[in-house]
């Protein structure tokens, strides 16, 4: 690019938003055919984070999105997400030429299984109507030309781009190393917005020594998480957990740990509690216990609790409890029972740390979206500037649900951003 172009649109970030931004401005642009649009990005190559994406297949969408599904101003997202719906996601990666298929946990993916498919597709079409995008141009500063109308100068790694309007699709802070440092931040705060804390989420979480992880690394099992914050609980989720050498990790832990994060960040004393008995606490697991010591008074503990639970992990948590495995059930003492029953359906996790911004998926925290114009993502500090993706303050859970929220804000701002400005 020359060291001293001038654009109509200039777009930040080449990732899931700012490519879906770019499609949908060149779109709208094309009867006029006037506008020129590029898309400015730091990274050498582009598209890191979509190629690694759901274990290198890119879970697109999930075919049931709502704003339960995301943490932030739900008002909000819900308005957002109703303006480009699942329906709306893949009939638009058809017209790429991008067939989409479900699995049956409600994911979509490409049916090639091949996160490379998407990311073809989103390039292809952004050559097609003459986006120009341009890697290795990080951005280090956006500055408003002074007469409030009159556009923005950006400041890049190989000279300076003025353009009328900017959209900032700059991520969040997950895996620094594809690009996405968190400086986006910075550009937004220059300009006159808040950012809130921002803490890694979608992270695996580390376990003190204390913990029998190392001995289970590997083994996936059915768990409830329930998390308090300040003692009381402010999430409660099942399903799979994974013990891996340094802690846990798998879904239901990833999609809880944005709370331990934030919680941490905060200062506020935090637990999370396993109960390997789902929607049973110790009072309705204790009749099963004491059922099978009364009908098998001589079967062992690891014998009867591996009917209900993964062997390795019984006999690790058994254990743990400072129980004997191979203890006649019959014999166990009143007080080792009760405490054994704690563990099955309370078992705080001694958390030392998440995984941190090299293993989270996504950011919590960002530009709020009380600063955006929800019906067009423009700034309602800044006109002619808009943000879009994971640079706003709204994370969702596994399964596709950030990607959904990356598309949908996209398009919001790729339309608006070439409507005349009022
Ligand atoms: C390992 C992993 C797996 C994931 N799997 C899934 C999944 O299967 N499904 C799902 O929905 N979500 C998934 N996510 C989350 C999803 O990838 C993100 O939410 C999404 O990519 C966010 O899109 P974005 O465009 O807002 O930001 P990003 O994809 O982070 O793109 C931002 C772009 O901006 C560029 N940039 C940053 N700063 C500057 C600057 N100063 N100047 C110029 N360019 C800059 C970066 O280089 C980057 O290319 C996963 C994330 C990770 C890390």
């Amino acid at each position: 690019m020359h060291p001293m172009a001038t654009v109509d649109i200039a777009i930040i970030g080449a990732g899931a938003a700012g490519l879906a931004a770019a499609i949908f401005a060149g779109e709208a642009a094309k009867p006029s055919g006037a506008r020129r649009i590029v898309v400015l990005d730091g990274a050498k190559t582009i598209g890191a984070k979509i190629l690694v994406s759901g274990g290198g297949r890119c879970n697109v969408t999930h075919d049931a999105v709502t704003a339960t599904d995301y943490f932030g101003n739900r008002r909000i997202i819900k308005n957002v997400l109703s303006a480009f719906s699942v329906k709306d996601t893949i009939a638009w990666f058809a017209s790429m030429g991008v067939a989409l298929k479900r699995e049956e946990t409600g994911k979509l993916f490409p049916v090639t299984d091949k996160a490379r498919t998407v990311l073809n597709a989103l390039v292809e079409r952004c050559r097609e109507i003459g986006v120009t995008i341009s890697p290795d141009h990080r951005v280090i500063k956006i500055d408003r030309l002074p007469d409030s109308d009159a556009g923005f100068v950006i400041h890049h790694s190989h000279g300076v781009l003025t353009a009328n309007r900017v959209i900032l699709a700059t991520g969040g802070r997950s895996i620094p190393k594809s690009g996405s440092d968190g400086f986006g931040f910075t550009l937004a705060r220059r300009l006159g917005h808040t950012v809130t804390s921002t803490v890694p989420a979608l992270v695996p979480l580390v376990l003190g020594d204390a913990m029998f992880h190392q001995a289970l690394s590997g083994l996936s099992q059915e768990v409830e998480l329930n998390t308090m914050v300040k003692g009381e609980c402010v999430d409660s989720r099942t399903g799979s957990l994974l013990w891996t050498h340094v802690g846990i990790s798998g879904p239901v832990v990833m999609d809880a740990s944005r709370f331990w994060c934030l919680a941490q960040e905060q200062g506020e004393p935090v637990e999370v509690c396993g109960n390997f008995f789902p929607g049973q606490n110790q009072e309705q697991v204790r009749p099963w216990l004491m059922e099978q010591a009364r009908e098998h008074p001589r079967r062992s503990l690891g014998k009867i609790l591996a009917q209900r639970l993964p062997q390795r992990f019984a006999e690790s948590l058994i254990q743990h409890a400072g129980c004997e495995s191979l203890t006649a059930i019959a014999q166990l003492p009143k007080k080792e029972r009760e405490h054994l029953l704690s563990l099955l359906t309370k078992c705080p996790f001694p958390i030392v740390q998440d995984r941190g911004w090299n293993y989270a998926e996504v950011t919590a925290g960002g530009v709020p979206l009380e600063e955006v114009n929800f019906r067009t993502m423009e700034s309602k500090l800044v006109p002619g500037f808009y943000l879009a993706g994971e640079i706003l303050d709204c994370d969702g859970r596994i399964g596709g649900f950030n990607f959904q929220w990356a598309w949908a804000t996209g398009r919001l701002a790729g339309q608006a951003v070439c409507r005349p400005q009022v």
